[in-house]
């Protein structure tokens, strides 16, 4: 995309993350990948809803700056994910007040209840604590951005990202509507899984439709734990591969003898 174009687009994005309350103030950040080595971000303290085009900074890939504006503090979780992720083009970071109540309760948005959101989404995981603009939050983030289009991150927000930056946006979205929704069904005596098997049947018509790839199978939290499926590729994340990248899988009697086996040594 050409540097005048994404510009535009990400002063209208920021319009809309803030006139729909996904940030507030200062809050939330957003970029797009120009190129190889340049990233367009959102600058360090302004409010989404009123930048200019001419407010974006420019970076490198290590966050150094080419241009006279200084990008947002938080960029630094934009570049984790644009150096794992090359499918990745753009990157939308907000605190929408739904989404941010489940990573400030320590929940994440893993429950299989909206058929669509397993078809464009998949399960958002919650990341551990880290404190904004260190590499605490981005250590915290690295076992789940191979694997996820939407994370959570404890006491703190969400994070979205794309093959452009509308589908970032998108992503978000679902997620902030969501969590939403599944508050709203709490309030009303509690959401209902989906049935048995509808998570494997929703998978292959993903996969099929090219909405999301294999490696969204491969999560580390959520819904597939239940699901009768299992991913080929060679992935390793905390629970999923030995360090050194052989995989291991339990059945679920060997799962609860071990379980039960930890809570006797405990
Ligand atoms: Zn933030």
């Amino acid at each position: 995309m050409d540097e005048s174009e994404a510009r535009k687009l990400i002063v209208e994005i920021g319009k809309l993350l803030y006139e729909r309350s996904y940030v507030v103030s200062s809050d939330g950040n957003v970029s797009i990948r120009l190129s190889e080595d340049r990233v367009l971000a959102t600058p360090t303290m302004m409010c989404k809803g009123r930048m200019c085009e001419d407010d974006l900074a420019v970076t490198d890939m290590d966050g150094k700056p080419v241009s006279d504006k200084l990008a947002s503090s938080e960029l630094a979780m934009h570049l984790l994910i644009y150096k794992m992720r090359p499918d990745i083009k753009a990157v939308c970071h907000a605190h929408p007040p739904h989404g941010t109540a489940f990573a400030v309760a320590g929940l994440a948005i893993d429950k299989p209840i909206l058929s669509e959101v397993i078809l464009t989404l998949g399960c958002v995981p919650l990341t551990g604590y880290g404190t904004p603009s260190t590499d605490e939050l981005t250590d915290a983030m690295k076992p789940y951005v191979a694997h996820h289009n939407a994370l959570l991150m404890a006491n703190h927000g969400a994070v979205a990202y794309g093959e452009d930056l509308w589908q970032a946006f998108d992503r978000l979205e679902t997620l902030e509507h969501t969590a939403k929704i599944a508050i709203l069904a709490k309030a009303l005596g509690g959401a209902n899984d989906l049935p048995k098997g509808a998570v494997e049947k929703l998978i292959k018509i993903r996969e099929k439709a090219g909405y999301l790839k294999e490696n969204a199978r491969c999560q580390a939290c959520g819904y597939l734990h239940e699901a009768n499926i299992t991913c080929d590729l060679d992935v390793s994340y905390p629970g999923k591969a030995t360090s050194n990248g052989q995989k291991i899988s339990f059945t679920r009697e060997e799962l609860i003898e071990l379980l039960s086996q930890a809570a006797k040594v405990g």
